[in-house]
């Protein structure tokens, strides 16, 4: 059993299931988790890397050119 480190829930995946590298993520608070190791098992916290708040900047398609 492996206990998301956030909210200390059970992410309902083994300990054999997970390979280095591997991404999981709890059911429960939603954050996302980077296998760092797997004897013992570690994980890191996934940061998102795109925070930036630029999203609504859609460019405008409407101009008319004509
Ligand atoms: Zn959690």
């Amino acid at each position: 059993m492996v206990i998301c480190p956030e909210c200390e829930s059970d992410l309902d995946i083994e300990e054999d299931e997970v390979d280095e590298g591997e991404i999981v993520s709890c059911p429960e608070c939603g954050s996302d988790f980077e296998v760092v190791a797997i004897e013992p098992l570690e994980l890191t916290p996934v940061e998102d890397e795109d925070e930036e708040e630029d999203e609504d900047e859609e460019e405008k398609e409407e101009e008319g050119e004509y």
